[in-house]
């Protein structure tokens, strides 16, 4: 049984300490659970609410000594470190990139933990969101160095993954942030720092230790932290979790906090913000209420297609007091990959987001920057369709792609259900190319790079199998038929036009 555990708190960030010296004669030594010494550096590099983060020289690895080592805590170490098994699975290689997870528990000179330390490059997402760090980024390292609005959507996808993971064992991370996201945007790599606060649904062991950070915790936490009600006091769950990423995800594809708008609720900053983001929390963007709409032009998640748009829309609204209609992080890893296919280039060098999504709302118009696309004048606009229960000629839309020039088909286009991760095959199955045709004017094409069995239906009297190496025509009105896995995958194209 757990010693019983302090009420969880809101997370403050604490301030860096002072560089430590290199060398290991400047090293102190602790002592593993399993009784191996560790020789890491007197100073800390950096130290937090519940403890100091150490280098421990020439392993990769950081050490974590508590500054309260509660009795409980030890044992949720140890139960932390079991569910690290869990959830590295069978694909330790893969997932272990994702998170900083504790690997041993340290009992001397006091409570502790080894975890690994993210590469130098990592830095948290906020320095490349918010506009004073991101500034500071950009002046020290140059513009690339913050990364691309495309190169944030690609992270995002693989936080989904990661969240979904956690989920999927009943573990919530418990105090998802931007400053809890370790980001590497040029690699487009990504790290899940403070996993050492996890919460096990259920368990008696791995309780809540944070509430969170005020800006992202769901609105039910928020309301704990004003007077205490009576009843059970809320604590952090996958729903707080879901929230959480919501905000997060919505950062980062539009640049501001989904519930600070232009609403005010008191004189008192601290009591406006518990407001704003707990018992009068309303999504900027509610499509009736537009009682918090930002007093200064923004742009809406419609620039993100509907998809996005819809899982906004249902997490900050129904969602928001109601933790159940939350989308969950799957749903969430969907949309984003969906996403990231109907996104193209923006044709403007200096556009600092480089690429938008293609929608029917903007027509073409990057809506950062203003510029139209000029070339391809058409784009073909794919639509996958999956088979409806085996039943013969009844399909159903999954989702849609924007055709672009080398944009290449894979197993999640192709394979229904497939998403991107650890076992989807790496194969390119099909390419798209602009180039052109037989009467030397430009088309559209489809490459079959690898698929056994591709169909040209678009004629149902002159069926044409497509094999691998060949080339085929795109029209208005295409379709095509791919068998793969015993399961079907349709194909529709249509072409649109990428200006007026
Ligand atoms: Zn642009």
């Amino acid at each position: 049984m757990a010693a019983s555990k302090p009420r969880p708190r809101a997370n403050k960030p604490a301030p860096a300490q002072p560089q430590a010296a290199d060398g290991l004669e400047d090293c102190s030594v602790a002592c593993t659970a399993q009784g191996d010494e560790i020789r890491y550096e007197k100073i800390p590099f950096n130290s937090g609410s519940e403890g100091r983060l150490y280098k421990i020289p020439g392993s990769g690895s950081l050490l974590k000594l508590y500054t309260t080592p509660e009795t409980w805590r030890k044992s949720a170490l140890e139960a932390i470190i079991v569910k690290r098994a869990q959830i590295l699975g069978d694909d330790p290689d893969y997932w272990e990139r994702f998170f900083c997870w504790p690997q041993k528990v340290i009992v001397q000179p006091s409570l502790g933990l080894i975890m690994p330390q993210a590469r130098a490059e990592y830095r948290p997402f906020s320095h490349f969101l918010l506009p004073r760090f991101r500034q500071r980024v950009i002046q020290q390292q140059g513009a690339a160095a913050v990364g691309s609005w495309i190169g944030h959507v690609g992270i995002l996808m693989k936080l989904a993954r990661a969240v979904h993971r956690l989920h999927r064992f009943q573990v919530c991370h418990s105090d998802l942030s931007l400053s809890n996201i370790l980001v590497d945007p040029v690699r487009g790599a990504v790290s899940l720092i403070d996993c050492d606060s996890i919460v096990e649904q259920g368990s008696s062991i791995l309780l809540p230790t944070v509430l969170g950070t005020p800006d992202f915790m769901a609105p039910e936490l928020v309301a704990a932290l004003g007077p205490r009600k009576k009843g059970p006091a809320p604590q952090p769950s996958v729903y707080t979790d879901l929230h959480a990423f919501e905000v997060i995800i919505y950062y980062g594809l539009l640049y501001r906090h989904p519930l600070k708008g232009g609403a005010f609720h008191s004189a008192d900053s601290d009591e406006d913000e518990r407001l704003t983001l707990g018992a009068k929390a309303l999504y900027i963007e509610h499509p009736t209420q537009t009682a918090n709409r930002p007093n200064t032009p923004f742009l809406s998640a419609a620039i993100l297609g509907p998809q996005a748009q819809d899982l906004f829309l249902r997490a900050f609204t129904d969602g928001l007091r109601t933790p159940e209609r939350r989308p969950s992080a799957l749903e969430w890893e969907d949309a984003l990959t969906r996403m990231y296919d109907q996104t193209v280039p923006c044709a403007n060098p200096q556009c600092d987001a480089k690429a938008f999504v293609f929608t029917e709302y903007n027509a073409g118009t990057c809506p950062w920057c203003g510029e139209t696309i000029k070339t391809p004048n058409v784009a073909p606009m794919f639509g996958f369709y999956s088979q409806q229960e085996k039943r013969k000629n009844s399909y159903q839309l999954d989702f849609h792609m924007v055709g672009w020039p080398q944009r290449t088909l894979r197993a999640w286009h192709i394979v229904p259900g497939c998403l991107p991760g650890p076992r989807a095959p790496e194969n390119i199955y099909g390419s798209l190319h602009w180039q052109k045709g037989d009467s030397s004017t430009m088309a559209w094409f489809l490459k079959n790079e690898s698929i056994e069995d591709l169909r040209d239906i678009t004629d149902s009297r002159n069926i044409l199998q497509i094999e691998p190496g060949r080339m085929v025509i795109l029209r208005e009105g295409s379709q095509f038929l791919i068998r793969t896995q015993g399961q079907e995958r349709l194909i529709k194209v249509f072409m649109a036009k990428t200006h007026a």
